[in-house]
């Protein structure tokens, strides 16, 4: 994945029925004729019920789907109401999202996001994969403690770093207005960038997205942190306007 280029990712958790491809044929419409569009990406992960349909309609699309969590056994098995990574692939999904703090509080614990990230990689997804503080640790100063153990006890140096993004989601951040400030927003993102360096033993940048509250009157905030590559925005992209306005704004 090259590490100039933005990502605006879209997770609209538990939002949409079929008539929401609406969303992203007004958001293709806007990518079509923006004089931007070769600078960015955008990624839509609709819940697992649109997936299909919404494969089809993104099919030669400038914008690609995504699925929001997989299940951490492939590629079949009895686990009543599980998706595989397998089944993602077999839908045309090129990325899912592993490790959000929703999940993480539905019981994923570091031992099945990694097994989520192994089978992700094996069937070729891009993994997006979320780590985040909440606020207790933020208030203890145990950021970079809470963030270093998330990479360190998730990721493996076999891992295709390649085909991996970051996600760094301050839990207290997400859905909550709040936003992290710039100069501590630098200082993570060049914290995580360097111990995934030491993971994978590279010198090859890892992109590494924010979430927590994006919107179009924040983006602007952003701009200036070059070693921000993009965003996983939750309750504006349900909006094909917010979301386009997202994407205007940064480039504004
Ligand atoms: C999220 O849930 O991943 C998220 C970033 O949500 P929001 O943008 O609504 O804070």
């Amino acid at each position: 994945m090259a590490n100039n280029i933005k990502y605006f990712i879209g997770n609209w958790k538990m939002f949409g029925v079929p008539k929401s491809i609406n969303i992203p044929k007004k958001i293709n419409n806007f990518i079509k004729s923006d004089k931007n569009r070769g600078k960015y990406k955008v990624i839509i992960t609709p819940p697992y019920t649109l997936l299909q349909s919404f494969s089809r309609f993104m099919k030669n699309k400038r914008i690609k789907l995504g699925a929001q969590n997989c299940f951490y056994k492939d590629p079949f098995s009895s686990n009543t109401g599980a998706i595989s990574p397998y089944m993602l692939k077999n839908l045309d999904c090129k990325f899912v999202i592993i490790g959000h703090s929703d999940n993480r509080l539905e019981g994923d614990n570091e031992k099945i996001i990694k097994n989520k990230i192994r089978l992700a990689l094996k069937n070729n997804l891009n993994v997006i994969f979320c780590i985040g503080e909440n606020a207790n640790q933020k208030r203890k100063n145990q950021t970079f403690n809470t963030l270093k153990k998330q990479l360190i006890r998730s990721l493996e140096k076999r891992f295709n770093y390649k085909k991996i993004l970051i996600a760094y989601e301050p839990i207290w951040s997400i859905g909550t207005g709040k936003i992290q400030s710039s100069v501590n927003l630098l200082k993570t993102a060049i914290f995580i960038k360097k111990t995934l360096k030491n993971i994978f033993k590279t010198k090859k940048s890892i992109p590494i997205l924010y979430g927590g509250s994006v919107e179009g009157n924040n983006i602007k905030k952003f701009k200036l942190l070059n070693e921000i590559d993009g965003f996983l925005i939750g309750g504006a992209s349900r909006s094909s306007k917010n979301f386009i306005d997202i994407i205007k704004n940064y480039y504004r």
